[in-house]
Order: structure tokens, then sequence, then C-alpha cells
């Protein structure tokens, strides 16, 4: 028999629409500040305790609410933003849905003091959803909101919540956002006390940037705009010369609402193309105004995504106007700027001269000059070893002690003789079985990548003091994560103190860290501590070993004596897998004999 079919009491769907709404404290956050944005407000002060897990009050000096809207505004889809069907598609607020006021609620205690700043303010308080107390109040304009006691009766919830630093991350993060969105409002966080971040409200986009990411890469940060029927566009794109492992710096803002969107930030990268290495990311705050009707905003309950019905549009639009700014630009990345332009480049407000010797790194392959013979495919000779999978690194604990140098294992690779050297990038090697072409660059990768592993596994180090210490700017939401994360670095090798100012100073590192390029790669081993906060040991000792592996590798195009390359396939053979290179890749091709002699039909 089918059970009984009821409506839900108003209570329990709040608690259910908290569940989407307010995942976490900085989803709170990220409501209440929404909502002193729409009510015009242009000091907006947030306090948070211990994460937002004690408490997050949020005071701003916005239009208040009239004191008889004050307990409906804790109905659920009670709002004053949208009236009927038309306003939804003309959406011009952060808010609409009228969902977060009573989802907060529903699961805190809620204490909120509201005036329109003429006649009584109101003060209403909530626990649980239930109003407990609604009397009138001081007649400060604005409103301030303190919520305690988050998730006290979802303790789910409450366990699936992270660390305090985590959370108190994805507070600032979210703040950060909202501050780059809306330069004209001055944010005022602080944390137990302790100021986060501060920014003026005077409108300057790069000083909200300098204010979050630091004045250095605030100092690198080329204006950018453009237009079109449909969209205009203006930001800060950062010099390709200072960018990240990862996606996180990557901020677009659609009519004031910053929010994720895949191919907004694939027209981003491409318009960066070749001007940044692979797998590196950008820094770079775009706002884009178009009329809403061409954005939906009701597609996802938190509106961190929408849908955009011109996307390829405003792609090529991005794709374009960075490519058009950075060929205006002078690339060379510091260090080679001459003396006259870096002081240029130190005032803030700087600008950009035409380039005069533009340099730019052209990927693209050699022409072919020849056509290939037709050679059938390369068959392994089944009596080489399997090149093992590159998955089998991540597997276990033991396959992270370097291999002990079996006589089997040494016997993987034969011995091979230099021929020559191809392209100054393969070495050309043979030996009574066959002929040999191996990849200098992927087989140096492999041998660096088996000593780092090996060296970082090694308790006991032995420091080298820096000449000159490195210091490390952070945002001040990676500062707050860093945090958790000193000890897992100085597993590896990174030895961390705390320099003030959302940076950290590096002094000293163990002797075998590899030389040069020594802070761009510190930054990425950071850099991912940060963003996978559970990273195991065992895979930050592995991603660190491949990364220094990666640097001071020799490149392709390098030239190579006779001495070099049988000192390189000497020392290959010696690893424990030579066969591939840490990505996995091959290092080392083989044609027998047997099958040369095929292709020259000797043999049939
Ligand atoms: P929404 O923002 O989607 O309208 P909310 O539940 O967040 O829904 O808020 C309900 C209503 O309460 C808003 O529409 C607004 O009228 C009022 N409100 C909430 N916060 C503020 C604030 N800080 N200042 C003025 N009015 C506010
Ligand atoms: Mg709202």
């Amino acid at each position: 028999m089918p059970h009984k079919i009821i409506e839900l009491t108003d209570a329990l769907s709040n608690k259910i629409a908290a569940g989407e709404v307010v995942e976490r404290p900085s989803s709170v956050v990220k409501e209440l500040l929404e909502n002193a944005i729409d009510a015009d407000s242009t000091v907006i002060d947030i306090l948070i305790e211990e994460a937002g897990l004690n408490k997050i009050t949020v005071i701003d000096n916005g239009i208040g609410i009239n004191p008889e809207d004050v307990p409906t505004a804790f109905l659920r889809h009670a709002t004053s933003k949208i009236k009927n069907e038309h306003d939804l598609f003309h959406v011009h607020t952060l808010g609409f849905r009228g969902e977060a006021l009573p989802s907060i609620a529903s699961v805190s205690h809620l204490e909120m003091t509201t005036s329109t700043g003429e006649g009584p303010g109101t003060k209403i308080i909530l626990e649980g959803g239930k109003q407990k107390e609604l009397q009138s109040s001081t007649s400060r304009k604005g409103t301030q909101i303190e919520v305690s006691q988050l998730f006290f009766n979802t303790p789910a919830r409450l366990k699936y919540l992270k660390s305090l630093p985590t959370e108190l991350g994805n507070i600032t993060d979210i703040i950060n956002r909202l501050a780059l969105a809306h330069p004209d409002i001055s944010f005022r966080l602080s944390h137990n006390g302790k100021a986060i971040l501060s920014t003026n409200g005077n409108g300057d986009l790069r000083q909200v940037i300098a204010a979050i990411y630091g004045v250095s890469i605030a100092k690198k940060a080329a204006s950018v705009h453009a237009r079109s029927l449909d969209f205009t566009i203006s930001g800060y794109a950062v010099l390709p010369e200072i960018n990240r492992s990862n996606r996180n710096y990557i901020s677009t803002i659609i009519n004031g609402r910053y929010i994720k969107n895949f191919a907004l930030v694939k027209a981003i990268q491409e318009g960066y193309h070749t001007l940044l290495p692979i797998g590196r990311f950008p820094i770079i705050i775009l706002q884009i105004e178009m009329d809403p009707t061409i954005v939906d905003v009701n597609v996802h309950p938190a509106k961190l995504e929408v849908r955009l019905s011109k996307e390829k549009e405003l792609s090529a639009l991005i794709t374009d106007m960075l490519k058009k700014a950075f060929h205006k630009l002078q690339l060379i990345p510091e260090g080679e700027i001459s003396k006259k332009q870096k002081q240029d480049s130190e005032q803030l407000n700087m600008n950009f001269d035409p380039p005069k010797n533009v340099e730019q790194q052209d990927e693209k392959p050699a022409p072919v000059l020849f056509q290939k013979p037709n050679i059938p495919d390369f068959v392994p000779d089944p009596d080489v070893p399997v090149i093992k999978e590159q998955e089998t690194l991540y597997q276990s604990e033991e396959t992270l002690e370097p291999a002990p140098a079996t006589k089997e294992q040494v016997n993987r690779m034969p011995k091979m003789y230099p021929i020559g050297q191809m392209h100054a990038t393969y070495i050309l090697a043979q030996n009574e079985n066959g002929l040999y072409i191996i990849d200098q660059h992927a087989a140096q990768e492999r041998i660096k990548y088996e000593f780092f592993r090996e060296k970082i596994g090694e308790v006991a180090r032995e420091l080298q003091e820096l000449l000159v210490p490195i210091v490390l700017e952070f945002s001040n939401d990676e500062y707050i994560r860093l945090a958790e994360q000193k000890a897992k670095l100085e597993e590896v090798g990174v030895f961390l103190e705390d320099f003030g100012q959302n940076s950290y100073i590096i002094r000293s590192h163990p002797t075998w860290f590899p030389k040069g390029e020594e802070e761009e790669m510190l930054r990425d081993i950071i850099d991912e501590a940060i963003h996978s906060p559970n990273i195991s040991i065992h895979k930050l000792r592995e991603d660190t070993a491949i990364m220094m592996s990666c640097k001071k590798s020799i490149k392709a195009n390098h030239y190579l004596t006779n001495k070099d390359m049988e000192v390189l396939l000497d020392t290959l053979r010696a690893a424990s897998d030579p066969f591939t290179c840490p990505h996995g890749r091959p290092v080392i091709i083989q044609y027998t004999t047997y099958e040369l002699e095929k292709m020259f039909k000797r043999v049939m």
C-alpha cells in the first residue's frame, strides 16, 4: 500500500533548502555578503570567530529593512528583489531566490538588527528558524547579522566540515572574489580579532588585487578592455611570467557576480596560449557586463554557475582581447628587463609601451624537411621487458622506496654505445641487438626523478643556507591554508618561516635541492600542498620528485658530446625503471637488427 503524501512543514523544507544553500560557513558568509551588496552598501565589515563555527557577523551600511518586513524576510521564497516572471529573466541583483535567510536561520542561532535610518530599527532573534524575539532597536542605517552555533541541529553537516584553516580559507576566498567583483565597496575582514583583508572601496581594481594577491602581483597586472555589441569587458591580466600551477587565480565576474564557467576559463587560457608553459595558469580578473537576458543565473542554488546564450562570442572576444594585449606588451621576464623599464613598472599605475623586442617562445615543431620513409610500425622485441606502467609508482609505500638494484634490474637495459645525436634531441645508440633511439630529455628526467625520490625519502638532512633568502608572497586565503601544511612540507625539504603580511621566508634548503629555478619550484611544491590539503606525504614526495626532475633536465635542442651521451646512457642503465620518464612517456625505442634486416629486405 502506498504511503500517505503530506506537505512538509516550513521548518523542515527550510532545513532541506539549507542543505543546498548553506553547505559550510563560507556559504553563510557568501549569502550574507550578497545581501549586503544588493542593499547598496559601501562599507561591509565581516567578523569571523573560529572559522565561522563560533560566530559570523556581517555589518553593512545599506538600505536596511522596513520594520514590518523583517519577519517576512525569514519566510521561504520571500524576496524584495523580483516580483514576477519577467523580473526573473532581468535579474540585476545577486540574490533573488529568497532562500538564504530562512535557510541560514534554520540551522543556527541568528540575530539581526536592521534599520532604514528613518524611524526606529528592528531586532529579531531566531533559533533553528523559530522566532524568539522581535522588538524595536537603534536606528543606525544598515543591517547587522550575527550567526552563531551554525549547524547546531544538523550534526551530520557539522561532521562533514573540514579543519578550521580550510574553512577559513574558503571564507577568505569567497570574500576575495566578492571584493574583486566590487572594487567600489570597502570590505573589511577579521578573524578572531585579527585583520585579514581590507579594501578601500575607491573603485580601483588594481588596489584590490594588491590587497588580495600582494603588491608585486598587482604591479605586473596589465589593464585589459574589450567591447562588442553584447559585452563590455574590463579587468587586469597579470603578465605571463608570473603564473601558477592551478586555476584558482582566474576570476571571471559577470554583472558583478563571481562565476565559474569552463568555457571562459578555456578562452582565457587560449588568450595566454604559448606565453605560458604547459600546465601553468594565469592570474587574471575579468569583469564582464552584459544584458541580463543573455545570462541565466537560475541554474545553480548558490548561483555559482550560469548559462550564457552567447558563450562562443564572449569566449572569442576574451581570447582576442588577451592576444592583442600581450602582443603589445613587453614580455621579457624580470631580470632581463632593462633598468629604466623596471623603474617604470615599479609604479602601480604603469603604462605598457609597445614592444621593442618581444621574445616569443615559439613552440611550433620545426618544419618537416623531407618525407618520412614508410617504415612499418615498431614492434617491441619480446625479449625486452615490458615497460612498467606509471601508475605503479603511486600504488603502495613499498614502490616509493628506491628499489635495491638487483642484478636482474641492472640488466633490464642492455649496455649500448652512442653513435651520435639527432636534432640535438635524440641519442642514437647501438649494440649487437640493434639500434636504439633515446629521448635525452626523458632519460634525464627519469634519472633525476629516481635521485630525488631517494633523497626526499631520507630523514637526515644537511641544510644549505641560501645566500639570498627567498620570500614567497601568498594570497590571504592561501596563507591561511598553508599554516596546516607546514609539517608536511618539511617532509619534502621545504622549511617555511612566517614573515608576516601573508608571506613566508625560506632561508635554507637541503643540499641536494636542484640548483637554479629554486623559487619557482618551491612555489609549485607549496601550491600543491595548499590546493590538495589531504595529499599524503608519499604522494607529495612523489610529485615533488617529479617536479624536481623536470627542472634542470637537459632539454631537447641541446648538443651533447660523445662522452656526455655515454655517461647519460650508463646512468640510465642503472635506473630502477629506465624505460619511461616520470610522466609515463617512453624514454627509449628500439629497432632490432632483425627488424632492420627485414625492412631492408635482407631477410624474408
Ligand atoms: P534574496 O536575497 O534572494 O532576496 P534572502 O533570503 O537572502 O533572499 O533575503 C530576503 C530579503 O531580505 C531580501 O530580498 C532583502 O529584501 C532582505 N535583506 C536581506 N539581507 C539584507 C540586508 N543586509 N540589507 C537589506 N535587506 C536585506
Ligand atoms: Mg540573498
